[in-house]
């Protein structure tokens, strides 16, 4: 449903992404690991549809969501098509980024009811679902602060799986966590990943877990694409030296 042609992308003079490839099928898990500075972030945020590639094309569901002009800038190619993408997908990142006013059953609501227009009831039924399958079913009427930090990820996810995505990006999701935290959000991961029909994209540093869930993992190196495969291709038997390097420090 994504794909990459020949991606480059630059802030000023910083080549971060020289020319990046990929293809990311419906259903597909992948998972992107690399050093810090690699562009890993800047993919997800492509992915996203909030940055415009400096060169090369980004395709979703057939169509190019970018187009350059005569004098090389890059703009929206369909605004519709645009917003459509954004519509199907889903997001976590490091931080939760959840409103501290709002109970957890309220946050997961107010984004199908406001942008989607979709019926409170229905909305708050597939919310009370979702904070369930996370497990959080017993907290849908506290508030983020009452919650750990393992916990607000959930509800994280359990937010972004209520507006049905057919893509869920996660970018680091369990690196701002408390280590003793980091199991229970992966253990959610691993069980939509196993369940759920939908594409995910993962930034990870977590090498077994990327190993038990990944169909494809990709190795970004300095902003290019330098190793990809299965998981077990890539991460138990690559012989890419600085793959091994990276690697070391991780597992
Ligand atoms: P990390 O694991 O540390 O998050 P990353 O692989 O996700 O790293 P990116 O966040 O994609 O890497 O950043 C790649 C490079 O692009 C970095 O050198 C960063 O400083 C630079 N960069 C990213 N966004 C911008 C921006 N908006 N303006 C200028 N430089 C940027």
């Amino acid at each position: 449903i994504v794909r990459f042609q020949d991606v480059h992308k630059s802030f000023g003079d910083v080549n971060v992404l020289k020319g990046i490839n990929l293809d990311i099928k419906p259903a597909e898990k992948v998972a992107i690991i690399g050093p810090s500075g690699s562009g890993k972030t800047t993919i997800i945020r492509m992915l996203m549809t909030l940055e415009e590639p400096s060169s090369g094309d980004i395709i979703v569901d057939g169509k190019n969501l970018w187009k350059m002009e005569k004098n090389g800038h890059m703009v929206k190619a369909n605004e519709k098509h645009l917003r459509e993408v954004r519509g199907d997908i889903g997001m976590v990142f490091q931080h939760f980024n959840l409103f501290p006013h709002m109970t957890i059953l309220e946050n997961c609501m107010t984004a199908p009811i406001h942008v989607k227009k979709e019926s409170k009831e229905e909305v708050r039924d597939r919310s009370i679902q979702m904070l369930e399958r996370v497990g959080l079913g017993e907290k849908l009427d506290n508030y983020p602060s009452q919650l750990s930090g393992g916990q607000k990820q959930r509800v994280a996810m359990a937010r972004a799986l209520v507006m049905r995505p057919k893509i869920m990006l996660f970018d680091e999701v369990t690196s701002a966590l408390d280590p003793e935290l980091v199991g229970e959000v992966l253990e959610v991961i691993r069980d939509l990943a196993k369940h759920e029909d939908m594409a995910m994209v993962l930034v990870t540093h977590e090498m077994d877990f990327a190993l038990d869930i990944a169909d494809k993992v990709l190795f970004l190196d300095e902003g290019v694409i330098a190793e990809q495969g299965t998981a077990s291709e890539v991460i138990e038997h690559s012989e890419n030296e600085r793959l091994q390097g990276f690697l070391r420090r991780f597992r």
